[in-house]
């Protein structure tokens, strides 16, 4: 099978892996535990905490371990709720995990406006002035879009916003490992990282928070991780993220450049042979790696199952039911029209892919458009 939905999930590192079976084996305990195996257990939480702040710039007693970037999303959103100011911004495009969450906590008193897009994906910032209003107690942009790729101006938006003192959130699920992240020089108060994102496990991810006071807990129980996410921990989950988080800061550089060649090579090589396909997003800020294109009159859903039976597996932003393709929000908020929407595919390379792999990608989108 070639592989071509790093965005969707990578595969686990086999170091990552071994860690983590290893920790499963032999550091059982419960962390909260007083005996020397529960507190054996502690330092393993501790220091991968540390290895996951190590990565963007962090203070380790500024991260908070959750199930994965879903609920670091919503444990944010939703701690608005405790907060006197109600009103949410969030950009169009971000991830279900906030625009479904921010439809669900509208019931329970938060209002919230969408700051809109241009054809390439980039928020339009100077709308965000006639969206801030004296209740704003959020504005949440992601760093990097998970079907188009194009990265937002987030450390241009929080100085321009910095006066006003309203909290900002970016979801950089997927951008750790292939961009640099520093929590610093971003400027954020919070900041979401899903592990298998970056060849690490699934079912955990983190939270950052700026100070600790700017959030209230959504799992409710145990005084796990400061009181802000109760439950036994997931210890190997935890070790398993600590050392992909490091691996993936550590090889950023290199992911960078490798999944860069991956991209040009197939742009380059698929203009010549499909001069109508139509590339989304913006080229000049994007993540390296993901390609949006759009092959008109083809159905993405269609196109998928047809790489499948060629043993390649690649996705599109859509949503698909059997026999169904619905448009994507994504590709809709950035004003493209159906017929083209649900006729777009979204390959996104991994640190395991070659030329020869992409070669023969180009080969087989020959073969069956
Ligand atoms: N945010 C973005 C941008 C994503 O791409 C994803 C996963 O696809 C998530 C959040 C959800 O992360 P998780 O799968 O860890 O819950």
């Amino acid at each position: 099978m070639l592989y071509f939905d790093h965005s969707a999930t990578t595969p686990i590192l086999p170091e990552v892996a071994q860690k983590i079976d290893h920790t499963n084996r032999e550091h059982y305990a419960n962390p909260s535990s007083i005996y020397s195996l529960g507190r054996k257990a502690r330092s393993l939480i501790e220091k991968a905490r540390q290895q996951v702040a190590d990565a963007i710039g962090a203070k380790a007693e500024q991260i908070y371990f959750t199930s994965g970037g879903t609920e670091a999303n919503n444990q944010v959103l939703w701690s608005k709720l405790a907060e006197k100011k109600k009103h949410i911004i969030a950009s169009s495009i971000e991830h279900p995990a906030i625009l479904k969450a921010l439809k669900r906590i509208e019931s329970y008193g938060i209002t919230f406006s969408l700051l809109p897009v241009d054809n390439k994906g980039t928020v339009k910032a100077d709308s965000l002035e006639h969206l801030i209003n004296e209740n704003t107690g959020l504005i949440s942009i992601m760093f990097a879009n998970n079907e188009v790729g194009t990265i937002q101006p987030i450390q241009d938006i929080v100085k321009k916003t910095s006066s006003l003192d309203i909290p900002f959130h970016t979801d950089a699920v997927q951008a750790l490992g292939k961009t640099p992240v520093n929590v610093s020089t971003l400027g954020v108060d919070y900041l979401s990282l899903s592990a298998h994102k970056f060849y690490g496990p699934k079912g955990i991810g983190a939270l950052f928070v700026k100070n600790k006071k700017m959030l209230k807990p959504l799992i409710i129980g145990g005084e796990q991780e400061s009181g802000l996410r109760a439950g036994t921990e997931n210890i190997s989950g935890i070790v398993g993220m600590g050392l992909a988080a490091e691996l993936a800061s550590k090889n950023q550089k290199d992911c960078f450049e490798h999944l860069n060649i991956l991209k040009e090579y197939f742009m380059e090589n698929l203009k010549p042979r499909f001069p109508n396909a139509i590339f989304n997003g913006n080229h000049n800020h994007c993540l390296p790696g993901l390609i949006s294109i759009s092959f008109p009159k083809n159905r993405s859903d269609i196109l998928m199952a047809k790489l499948d039976r060629k043993g390649i597996a690649v996705s599109n932003g859509a949503a698909c039911n059997t026999g169904n393709v619905k448009p994507s929000v994504v590709l809709k908020a950035m004003g493209i029209e159906d017929d083209l929407n649900i006729s777009t595919l979204r390959i996104s390379f991994g640190n395991g892919n070659s030329l020869d792999d992409v070669d023969q990608l180009l080969k087989a989108l020959e073969i069956i458009i």
